[in-house]
């Protein structure tokens, strides 16, 4: 009997999200009783504070439990509104404003959206796991293009400009960016900007959801404030998870052309409708209410990175420089290729490494090539000093014993 439940063709193409994969390993190994340190998802470790989930609280006492407008609440548009303009100096009024149930479908609405077969998206390599297969779901073809090491990871305006063709129907640029934490400055971002003027059917998704996590003396910048020829058709996307520690809430949110919010809400209003309500009227006390605790918090992932780029410096074989925001760190595994870790495993790849260090070191990260680029692995160091300083002592006992 063959088996009804087959693949479209389409999603057969789709990569699983290795992030995803990769903390629900961590999760199984622990059920089983294994003493697994899980750095794979990027998820803050710290709880949503307490005045947010007051406003949740309050939202569900008051009833405010139905469905809402399909793009969200107007009290919520406003208060992105607010945001958009105190903090990006961008202008937006609510009807360019689209709420989703996290920056995954804000993303993917956008895509579904506006892509036809033959469509390109360049995407700037490494990149987060889901834009290549949102693209490919959406029915479009990613342009993959390689960042080295050498240029911080980041796209240059000569590979950006010998990246376009007449297919070219977005780029998608992600500061500070998953999985390298590295950062676009301004005159980066206006360099970029100088090629996408001469091109004006090219529109830009600006993922900022790690805006609020940028460190040292870094400065956050994004494409439609830098380069206000480009704001009419850029599509400026963010959300509550990384910063306010809501991953669970599922807010995300966009500021960008009216014509393509109303594409967007289309979408929305046939699949998912609107973010749950609860979570909204949390999201617009999150905007609106205080903001310290992020500065508080990014003192504690400042630490936390630097004790964990020093210690896997200390690492045989591994190589790692120091991000400017978000809370990953890329490092190179380039000197663990082609040797035999204590378990008798052979290291071809950085998924050899990672499967290595999750079996042998019970340390779960997310391969390179997840990302596009390799030999390298992620960590995401939004977890307790404890649990990263025994992670990174596991990764280096793992490489010394590697042969
Ligand atoms: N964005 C986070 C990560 O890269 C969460 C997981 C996901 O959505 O892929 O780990």
């Amino acid at each position: 009997m063959t088996d009804p439940i087959l693949s479209s063709q389409n999603l057969a193409r789709v990569q699983p999200s290795a992030t995803m994969v990769v903390t629900q390993k961590a999760r199984d190994l622990r059920a089983q009783g294994i003493d697994v340190i899980g750095l794979g998802a990027g998820e803050p470790d710290f709880d949503t504070p307490d005045h947010i989930k007051q406003a949740a609280i309050k939202a569900i006492s008051e009833g405010k439990t139905k469905y809402t407008p399909v793009d969200g609440i107007p009290e919520l548009k406003q208060a992105i509104c607010t945001k958009f303009k105190r903090d990006n100096n961008l202008d937006y009024t609510p009807d360019q404003i689209s709420v989703a149930p996290g920056g995954k479908p804000i993303i993917y609405n956008a895509l579904v959206a506006t892509l036809d077969p033959g469509d390109e998206v360049i995407i700037p390599t490494p990149c987060w796991v889901s834009y290549p297969e949102m693209v490919r779901l959406a029915g479009g073809t990613p342009v993959l293009v390689s960042c080295t090491q050498a240029d911080q990871y980041k796209l240059s305006a000569k590979a950006l400009r010998e990246a376009i063709t007449p297919q070219t129907k977005w780029l998608i640029l992600n500061s500070p960016s998953n999985p390298t934490g590295m950062l676009y400055s301004a005159g980066e971002l206006a360099a970029l900007a100088e090629v996408l003027v001469g091109h004006e059917r090219i529109m830009i998704l600006s993922d900022d959801m790690y805006e609020h996590l940028v460190y040292d003396d870094h400065e956050f910048a994004t494409i439609a404030d830098v380069a206000p020829d480009l704001y009419a058709r850029t599509l400026t996307m963010n959300g509550l998870s990384k910063a306010y520690a809501m991953t669970g809430w599922r807010v995300g949110y966009a500021g960008g052309p009216a014509p393509l919010i109303k594409l967007m809400a289309k979408v929305m209003a046939q699949t998912t409708s609107n973010a749950c309500s609860i979570s909204q009227w949390a999201a617009v006390e999150a905007l609106n209410g205080p903001h310290d605790f992020i500065e508080t918090r990014n003192v504690i992932f400042v630490k936390r990175r630097d004790v964990v780029v020093s210690l896997l410096n200390e690492a045989k074989g591994i190589e790692c420089t120091v991000p400017d925001g978000a809370f990953y760190v890329y490092p190179s595994c380039a000197g663990l290729i082609g040797k035999t870790s204590a378990g008798g495993r052979v290291l071809h790849t950085d998924v050899d490494v990672a499967s290595a260090l999750l079996e042998e070191a019970h340390v779960a990260v997310v391969p390179g090539s997840a990302f596009h680029s390799s030999p390298n692995f992620r960590i995401s160091y939004a977890t307790d000093m404890r649990s990263l300083e025994t992670a990174c002592a596991r990764i280096g006992a793992f490489c010394e014993t590697v042969k």
